[in-house]
């Protein structure tokens, strides 16, 4: 279950107090503070968040509902937003793997909640201001958020 949270109320005033938790020494930037299933975990405003959807939230925008914040590093405690992206859940894509495939047989598309087609997927991508992209490794698509002016 995911709660609603309104990103930009949730994060605001938040940036230095999230950052002071994070080691930037390597690519991977690394939570140093507290954790939840493997996970950094974030408190703010009485509020417990996955400190990578956190990050997400904070240089991206909202995670659209039924999609999940996942590592292109694998590093789950890693918040370095340019090596987070949105999917489906990973029991979602294998399952998907094996019942929706497309043109070469290879490239499964991401599961939507409601959301059968790939012109469905297109609608929704449009709706949210995302962009489907493959990945390399895994050859799933993958939702992106399209790309924004970062001030
Ligand atoms: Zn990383």
């Amino acid at each position: 279950m995911q709660s609603a949270i309104k990103p930009r109320k949730l994060v605001r005033g938040a940036a230095e107090r999230f950052w002071s938790k994070v080691n930037k020494s390597g690519d991977c930037w690394l939570w140093e503070a507290a954790k939840q299933k493997e996970y950094g975990w974030f408190w703010h405003n009485g509020q417990g968040v996955a400190a990578h959807r956190f990050s997400w939230m904070m240089h991206y925008d909202e995670i659209p509902e039924g999609l999940h914040v996942l590592h292109k590093c694998d590093v789950k405690l890693c918040v370095n937003p340019n090596h987070l992206f949105l999917g489906t859940h990973q029991d979602n894509m294998k399952d998907l793997m094996e019942k929706r495939r497309i043109a070469n047989d290879t490239i499964p598309i991401v599961k939507l909640p409601g959301h059968t087609s790939l012109d469905d997927v297109l609608v929704y991508c449009n709706k949210h201001n995302l962009r489907p992209t493959i990945n390399c490794e895994t050859k799933m698509w993958v939702l992106r958020p399209m790309p924004r002016r970062v001030k």
